[in-house]
């Protein structure tokens, strides 16, 4: 089925309580929106997913998490306070403003369609400016993170030395970013605040076109390992002068988003360009030490550097599929079980008090496993189709004859197989099943 189009994905993300907009009562703010208890749910099982995959599957990177707020001498000595900055154009026609870069029609307003009515692009900055302490004075201003990656750099020394890590080796962090992007849009994959994941690969400057060949590969696997369509994926070089001013290359892992190819992940050379900008900066020595060679050098860095809300918002879309089931639409997330937000439902055929007292029995034993929800409401028909519409694997039903054979139903989401299964036995076998897609 071709992927959904985003009205859908917001629609559902919204009824379901996965991403609500944020500041609703007040109207709403565009740029911004709030995770709902199931949205919570994916960001953390994407966020465990990528630390897992990152940190600790390996014994080469270790993890950091850094201020948001830092000096604004770090600000400058990155380039981000001279540069961090969009091509912006405004329509003076009807006063629309557009990020140059993304026009499809250098010529033409896609607001009001006018051509020859934007004008000349200008610098404008992105970073969101704030004030430390009580005066609101020069002294006092500093940003709100761009990115997380700054905060590795600085604490480069700190970890190295304390964790004892020798080349090549990595930090990772996982955290809060902002933008004054000119354009927030396409509901939350591009906000001006948002959720990055991002890891310096710190190695020799000789070894470095090779390292950035394998975190490029590991990170389309890592989509691919979390169920992805494998047709909605690719990787996509830059061209030269689409680099950024640090950068000897950048791959992007892009996505086939429903407004066509968009950036997932970007996996950067960054050579030792931030290392450096912070030595001649901060007057610190951050080159690194070769004991044996006895040679003193400032690392390379690769970087893979992925967005938590982004990709939430790609797996949605990956996920959704609407399939025809005797007649009628069933709406399903095929969302991988390490992704769904509920791995079971524990729902009873009717409220009757007996049937809810084997219910709690049940959920009782599933609870300590896995994050569930049990659902006593309306049909059974209904009940499936919502836990179809989160995404959740695994839905075992109590029946009347569970007061019998002290057996339940387990219906699988994909499949919509179901298989009886004693009490005592359905957490050994949903762990069974869930081990299968690991
Ligand atoms: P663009 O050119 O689209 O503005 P970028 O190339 O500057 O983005 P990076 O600096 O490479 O983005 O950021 C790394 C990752 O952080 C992106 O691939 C994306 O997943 C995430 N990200 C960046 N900006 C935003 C944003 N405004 N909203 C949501 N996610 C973002």
């Amino acid at each position: 089925m071709p992927a959904p189009d985003l009205e859908t994905i917001a629609n559902l993300s919204k009824k379901r309580g996965f991403v609500f907009p944020a500041s609703e009562i007040y109207g709403g703010l565009r740029s911004s929106w709030d995770y709902g208890p199931l949205g919570a749910e994916l960001l953390r099982n994407i966020r465990e997913a990528w630390w897992k995959a990152m940190v600790l599957d390996r014994s080469d990177i270790v993890g950091l998490d850094s201020s948001i707020l830092q000096s604004r001498q770090v600000w400058v000595a990155s380039g981000h306070e001279e540069s961090f900055t969009d091509p912006l154009v405004e329509c003076s026609n009807c006063n629309s403003r557009h990020r140059f870069d993304k026009l499809e029609d250098v010529d033409q307003c896609p607001n009001c369609g006018e051509r020859g009515t934007l004008g000349e692009p200008r610098a404008f900055h992105l970073m969101l400016k704030t004030f430390l302490g009580p005066v609101e004075d020069d002294a006092a201003v500093t940003y709100l993170r761009p990115e997380t990656a700054q905060g590795i750099f600085i604490n480069y020394e700190n970890v190295r030395r304390t964790a004892r890590l020798r080349l090549p080796f990595g930090i990772a962090q996982i955290g809060k970013a902002f933008r004054n992007e000119i354009t927030p849009g396409q509901f939350v994959f591009r906000t001006r605040e948002f959720e990055q994941m991002e890891m310096e690969f710190f190695c020799r400057a000789e070894d470095a076109d090779e390292w950035h060949r394998f975190w490029l590969e590991a990170r389309m696997q890592w989509y691919l390992d979390l169920g992805m369509h494998p047709d909605r994926l690719r990787l996509r070089p830059h061209d030269p002068d689409e680099l950024a001013h640090y950068a000897a290359a950048t791959s992007d892992v892009e996505y086939e988003f429903p407004w066509g190819w968009d950036e997932l992940e970007g996996i950067a050379n960054r050579t030792d360009f931030d290392l450096r900008a912070h030595s001649e900066a901060s007057g610190e020595d951050l080159r690194y030490y070769d004991q044996e060679a006895d040679e003193r050098f400032y690392p390379y860095v690769i970087e893979p550097a992925a967005g938590v809300t982004r990709s939430a918002f790609a797996f949605l879309i990956d996920a959704y599929e609407e399939e025809e089931v005797r007649g009628e639409t069933r709406v399903v997330l095929k969302l991988h079980p390490r992704l769904a937000p509920v791995k079971v439902a524990v729902l009873p055929l009717s409220k009757k008090d007996e049937l809810v007292e084997v219910t709690e029995e049940v959920a009782a034993l599933l609870r300590p496993h896995w994050p569930i929800e049990v659902d006593v409401t309306q049909s059974i028909g209904r009940r499936y189709r919502r836990q179809d519409e989160i995404g959740t694997p695994y839905c075992v039903t109590i029946d009347f004859d569970t007061l019998d054979d002290r057996a339940v139903t387990v219906r699988d989401r994909d499949t919509m197989e179901q298989d009886r299964v004693a009490i005592d036995g359905v957490a050994p076998h949903l762990a069974d099943k869930f081990a299968a897609t690991l």
